[in-house]
């Protein structure tokens, strides 16, 4: 029911596609089917109530349904508790010159003597006509305000109706709220806005491709508004570029914790005219794409390429620093609005992630210890600088083929170690089959983001039911955490068998480079005796955490390690 194509609304001047195809009808409201269900159902039972809450972010489409609740309560022809959205009075109310239906701005009408001049007025109604109250943002009223419209709730005049809009339920009075009926507007998923968006484009015959849509359904971010917006601009500049900010240098920046790069990638979006809460924003929202893509795939709404981007930048980030960052600019965001100079926020957001040993916070402690491991693996091995173009990300290179994408053959593998020999009643699992086997058909079968993450891992050897992997970094060891569930049960799929995944670290595989290189350099730091250098293998976690304790002790002279 609530998937009709919107009618398009014909106003005077009117162009905007959000205003255009903004839903007439309960049945025309798309993505928040609860809503809908309770409302219609009130309307066709003579269930109404005075007063509704109705809570959720921007742009759901609160007031749009509290315009649609008037119509519905007032229509001459209802339909099944809806609005015809044809006849005179539903006309008057898409065209605000109804009297049924009084809006007020509670951010801006929040003093006590506008409540008192709008309630007053409620007791003079039209007999047999529902008046319909919508307060928008009403956890901007002042206090004296919210009492003056608490006693009108308390004994609401008939056939009047309030609906209260808020984005922050928490804001309102509690005793406001206990005597609504309170309605909670979600995120529009991406396939529902999706599909809005593919029909409005039909309804308004607009020349959209799917890559537009996409990027409209993006920029959209779970508000129909927004994406309707977006798509009106993204198709009046022409250009996908003008309407998106790039974000690649500035996450090349974060990987390499490099300071002066993520002001400077900085420098050069604010150059380019965007503002920076908006950049803010933005970037928010590509870094949550980024975090949901680690944890929760399903969940996330970014497509195709994008999609791919940004799952190739969290298996570089790993999901500590991701949530570090979510953290930080989510912090930024917030100090922002007060802030004279929003720029420097944002700077000084960037330098303390760039440079944690400014940040007193425990994950920044934390973070400077990852920072040390990394220190000690690239010691020899110098950072990749400017080129985009680190460990993971196939930009520039040719892309794996798809038929085969863990295949590398031509990178600089260390010698694996012997076979072991498989314990008796396992004879068919041999080290060489196995390895085969999780490189060609065990890591294919699994998500897109566990593929990109395992996509430089190796199996090292196989100890009886023990099958032990190598990944190039700590950070890439942990992130595994994520993907487990999935590995097991594609191991489980292949081998038949259960097999106990263990994993090491070897920096040796993150080479970026196709030619062949020797292992990097050992730094001049003590490393402990007995290793044995020439040989491949787990010794290199050994030197990573000798080289990292090595550098603590050296900077916190006496620390001592709590875990
Ligand atoms: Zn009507």
């Amino acid at each position: 029911m609530a998937d009709a194509i919107p009618t398009p609304t014909s106003l005077d001047g009117v162009t905007s596609l959000y205003r255009r195809f903004r839903p007439g009808r309960f049945a025309e409201l798309r993505g928040q089917d609860h809503v809908v269900r309770a409302l219609q159902g009130a309307v066709k039972n003579d269930r109404v109530v005075h007063a509704y809450l109705f809570s959720g972010p921007r742009g759901t489409g609160k007031t749009t349904t509290a315009r649609i609740l008037a119509k519905a309560l007032n229509c001459e022809h209802p339909v099944d508790g809806d609005a015809c959205n044809k006849c005179a009075s539903c006309v008057a109310i898409t065209r605000g010159s109804s009297l049924d239906v009084i809006e007020l701005d509670a951010a801006s009408n929040n003093g006590v003597d506008d409540i008192r001049e709008i309630t007053a007025g409620a007791w003079h109604g039209t007999p047999g006509r529902w008046k319909v109250y919508i307060f928008d943002e009403v956890h901007q009223l002042s206090k004296a305000a919210s009492v003056a419209l608490l006693k009108t709730l308390e004994e609401p005049p008939p056939h009047v109706i309030f609906v209260l809009a808020t984005t922050d339920p928490h804001k309102v009075l509690p005793t406001i709220r206990s005597r609504t009926q309170h309605l909670e507007f979600r995120l529009i998923g991406g396939e529902t806005l999706s599909s809005l968006l593919h029909d409005v484009q039909g309804a308004a015959g607009l020349a959209a491709d799917d890559a537009t849509i996409d990027a409209a359904v993006r920029l959209g971010r779970g508000s129909a508004r927004d994406a309707l917006s977006a798509l009106d601009q993204l198709l009046a500049t022409g250009s996908l570029s003008e309407a998106q900010p790039e974000f690649d240098g500035l996450f090349h920046a974060l990987v390499h914790v490099d300071a002066v790069g993520a002001l400077r990638s900085l420098a050069i979006l604010t150059r380019e005219g965007w503002d920076p809460e908006q950049l803010a924003e933005s970037f928010a929202a590509e870094v949550r794409q980024v975090f949901l893509l680690q944890v929760a795939p399903e969940v996330a709404d970014a497509v195709d390429a994008d999609r791919e981007r940004l799952v190739a930048w969290g298996s570089q980030l790993g999901l500590p620093r991701t949530v570090r960052i979510l953290e930080t600019v989510g912090r930024a965001m917030r100090e922002m609005k007060s802030a004279p100079e929003k720029v420097v926020t944002l700077e000084v957001a960037l330098v303390r992630l760039t440079k944690p040993e400014l940040d007193s916070s425990i994950e920044a402690l934390d973070e400077r210890v990852t920072k040390l491991e990394r220190g000690g693996v690239r010691a020899g091995a110098p950072t990749p600088t400017p080129p985009p173009a680190p460990a993971l990300r196939p930009i520039g290179a040719p892309a794996p083929a798809p038929a085969a994408p863990v295949q590398k053959p031509a990178a600089p593998l260390p010698e694996p170690p012997p076979p072991t020999p498989t314990p008796d009643g396992e004879a068919s699992l041999t080290y060489d089959d196995v390895r085969e086997r999780f490189e060609q058909r065990v890591v294919p079968r699994m998500s897109r983001s566990a593929q990109m993450l395992l996509k430089s891992a190796r199996v090292r050897s196989l100890e009886g039911n023990r099958l032990l992997i190598a990944v190039p970094s700590e950070e890439m060891r942990r992130s595994t955490e994520t993907i487990l569930q999935g590995l097991r049960s594609a191991l489980d799929h292949e081998f038949k068998t259960p097999l106990q995944v263990e994993w090491t670290v070897d920096a040796t595989l993150s080479t970026p480079s196709p030619a062949p290189r020797p292992r990097p350099t050992r730094p001049s730091v003590p490393v402990e005796s007995g290793v044995d250098e020439s040989s491949a293998g787990d010794e290199s976690v050994l030197v990573v955490e000798s080289v990292a304790d090595h550098l603590i002790t050296e900077m916190f002279p006496g620390a001592e390690e709590i875990s």
